[in-house]
């Protein structure tokens, strides 16, 4: 008998799904390539044919101009070349999904990035039982256990209602964490107008449009600072420490991401209020996930492998590291 998942190749840059010939979120540029969503380091411009969800196709033609694109609504199921190629929602960022990829009586599930908490831009994680479970382990260590997301809102609110001559900048990347931040400052009944760098514009824009509601948001360009005193401004993480973020009133500097955790990363980027809110899996939500999927292998993409892989092993789950390249922490 052949070795489960023979026909999946992982390579460097990208798994190569043999009888389908194309590749899963790809590095380099591929005539076929699925993709899980559209961060950056997932989704590549340049492939001659692509296949994902109309979110994420929308996100790429904002970035890279138009696709040649192969839309897949969620749980609609499309053959590609020799394999049926499912989409499942990842709760990760608006449109990720986990390729389902079914051959040979063998069901493989390639995660992408994911997150199982609740996210209000996005549909919920779905978990797909399968012989073989893909991973990342971005978060894969013990000591990664995110906050509730809630709690972490209220110190931002807190910290922003303690003082209302200066305003608070949030860092959050543009793609997913900006959307999320603000969603969930809605949800706590914030209604105030947040103002944003130009750099989040398009992509709030989209968010928009694909029906995520952000509230009255304003551009910051031009604004007197006295305006935006007692008000919440956000910025992509690089913006934080430069130039632009001068013109704003004495701005209480703080970052939405998982490595907030480590109090060394705060202190690197200056920030003042560090709130952990990821968009990957903590290690529970990992574990859990593994549990509920009940997978004979599990294949982990990229992130810190070996504690991941020891933990499959002491629970009879065969692991293996993939060491896929160019999967950097950029969308965390
Ligand atoms: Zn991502
Ligand atoms: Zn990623």
């Amino acid at each position: 008998m052949a070795r489960l998942g023979s026909w999946i190749e992982p390579h460097p840059e990208g798994i190569y799904v043999r009888p389908a010939d194309a590749w899963v979120d790809p590095s380099q540029p591929k005539a076929r390539a699925l993709v899980t969503h559209g961060h950056a380091d997932h989704a590549r411009g340049g492939h001659q044919a692509v296949w994902a969800t109309p979110e994420t196709l929308a996100i790429m033609d904002t970035r890279y101009g138009e696709q040649n694109a192969n839309p897949v609504g969620y749980d609609e199921t499309v053959r590609v070349g020799e394999v049926d190629v499912r989409f499942v929602p990842a709760g990760h960022v608006l449109g990720s999904a986990q390729i389902v990829l079914e051959h040979a009586g063998e069901r493989v599930v390639v995660s992408g990035d994911y997150k199982r908490r609740p996210d209000p831009t996005c549909a919920p994680f779905v978990p797909v039982p399968c012989d073989i479970f893909i991973t990342e382990a971005t978060f894969g260590l013990p000591v990664f256990r995110h906050p509730d997301t809630g709690s972490e809102i209220d110190r931002l609110l807190h910290r922003l209602h303690a003082d209302p001559t200066r305003c608070v900048l949030v860092g959050a990347y543009a793609l997913g964490k900006a959307q999320r931040v603000i969603t969930e400052l809605r949800a706590r009944g914030h209604e105030a107008p947040i103002y944003y760098h130009g750099a989040m514009e398009r992509l709030c824009r989209l968010y928009e449009d694909l029906g995520v509601p952000l509230g009255e948001l304003r551009h910051t360009a031009g604004v007197p600072k006295a305006e935006m005193a007692g008000h919440i401004v956000i910025c992509p993480p690089g913006a934080l420490n430069d130039r632009w973020s001068r013109r704003l009133p004495d701005p209480v500097t703080a970052m939405a991401s998982g490595w907030m955790r480590i109090r060394q990363r705060a202190r690197q980027r200056n920030v003042e209020l560090p709130l952990i809110i990821s968009d990957h899996a903590d290690w529970d939500e990992l574990t859990t996930t593994i549990r509920e999927v009940a997978p004979n292998e599990v294949w982990i993409t990229h992130g810190r492998e070996e504690a991941l892989k020891h933990w499959c092993m002491t629970h009879q789950i065969k692991a293996r590291e993939l060491n896929l390249v160019g999967y950097e922490d950029e969308d965390d």
